[in-house]
């Protein structure tokens, strides 16, 4: 059915047939009155999963990191995070719009940590100069890396040690967990427990790998989602007769996490197919998103590959740096074909 192999995202599949059907048989009610069972059935599903008291359906998970910093940082507070993190650089700056809340970024290391010293650096004195230092946001996966655990553990700790709340963008979160889970024969929901645990808040994009249409779920403590669910309101994401949406989510969380180790196979596999072309410098993926850069010669041809690609059904994103992500509806012979276009492009 797919002519078109879509790399762009993994925010690009659609529902499958079992998810529809899940979607259409969900019993509702209206949200804003806490009435719509699907919502609450997800929303008890995933604080249990991810070990939290309670949680939070949100329309996006802009919508969610934004009510979770929010729910930690008043006016005039500040959090720390990473210069590329998504809840910094790439949600229209929401936190300093709508909360009056100042990001403090620093820069990343390599596999996407923020450095001890640097988050250590940036936490302001109590002084009347200075923000206040009040939360420190991870991202994990962050461009596709796993953050090391060791790494989550020791950050949290340090943060929560000098007075700190931690936030999680775990958009991904589930792609971490499956790759921790390949390199210690662990279990996908026990690692994923693992790492949110270190954390006061978890925010989990159910739209992603897990291949639902819409929808993230934010958890935390129930006083923390209380104050989230106050501010979604006012963010206009009380939504009525959720639990269409909801229920596929809660479908995504019983069916699609096994399924994300095959989408870091074919992750593996394109990366493989494309070693060796002159030009593509290759990185080893970590879980379901392959970054390339063109070198040298490669480079003055960056401009016609997206479009050559196009032309032959291969979506992808980037310009010197390509950007390829693979998901639920993408296949092993998507995925050989994309590697045969792109090796006649730099052949011709
Ligand atoms: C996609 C993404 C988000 C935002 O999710 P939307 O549903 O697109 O608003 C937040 N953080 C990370 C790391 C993401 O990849």
């Amino acid at each position: 059915m797919n002519t078109i192999v879509d790399l762009r995202s993994d925010t690009v599949t659609q529902p499958s047939a079992a998810m529809r059907a899940a979607m259409l048989a969900a019993p509702l009610g209206d949200d804003v009155f806490a009435d719509d069972p699907s919502v609450n059935a997800l929303q008890d599903q995933a604080a249990v999963l991810l070990g939290f008291e309670a949680s939070l359906f949100m329309p996006t998970g802009t919508q969610s990191n934004l009510c979770a910093i929010l729910s930690h940082c008043q006016r005039g507070e500040e959090y720390i995070v990473g210069q590329m993190a998504h809840c910094y650089r790439w949600e229209g700056g929401g936190a300093a719009v709508f909360g009056s809340v100042q990001p403090q970024p620093i820069e990343h290391q390599r596999d996407g940590s923020l450095a001890l010293a640097d988050i250590e650096a940036a936490i302001k004195p109590d002084d009347a100069h200075f923000a206040r230092s009040r939360l420190l946001a991870l991202e994990n996966t962050w461009d596709g890396k796993v953050l090391p655990f060791d790494y989550v553990k020791q950050a949290t700790d340090f943060a929560s040690a000098r007075g700190l709340a931690r936030h999680l963008d775990g958009a991904r979160l589930f792609n971490a967990a499956t790759a921790q889970e390949a390199a210690n024969g662990s279990d996908i929901r026990a690692e994923a427990q693992r790492i949110a645990r270190c954390f006061d808040s978890v925010s989990v994009c159910l739209s992603k790998g897990l291949g639902a249409p819409v929808g993230s779920v934010l958890c935390g403590s129930r006083e923390l989602i209380t104050r989230a669910h106050r501010i979604r309101k006012m963010a206009g994401g009380g939504m009525r007769q959720a639990g269409m949406l909801a229920a596929a989510g809660s479908h995504a969380l019983d069916h699609h996490l096994e399924r994300l180790a095959d989408d870091h196979a074919l992750a593996r596999r394109l990366a493989d197919g494309l070693q060796g072309i002159d030009g593509l410098q290759v990185e080893a993926p970590q879980t379901n998103i392959v970054f390339i850069d063109l070198v040298g010669a490669a480079r003055a041809r960056s401009a016609e590959l997206l479009p050559y690609l196009k032309s032959q059904g291969v979506l992808a994103t980037g310009l010197y740096r390509l950007r390829f992500v693979t998901h639920m509806d993408v296949d092993a012979a998507g995925i050989d074909r994309a590697i045969g276009i792109i090796q006649r492009f730099f052949s011709r």
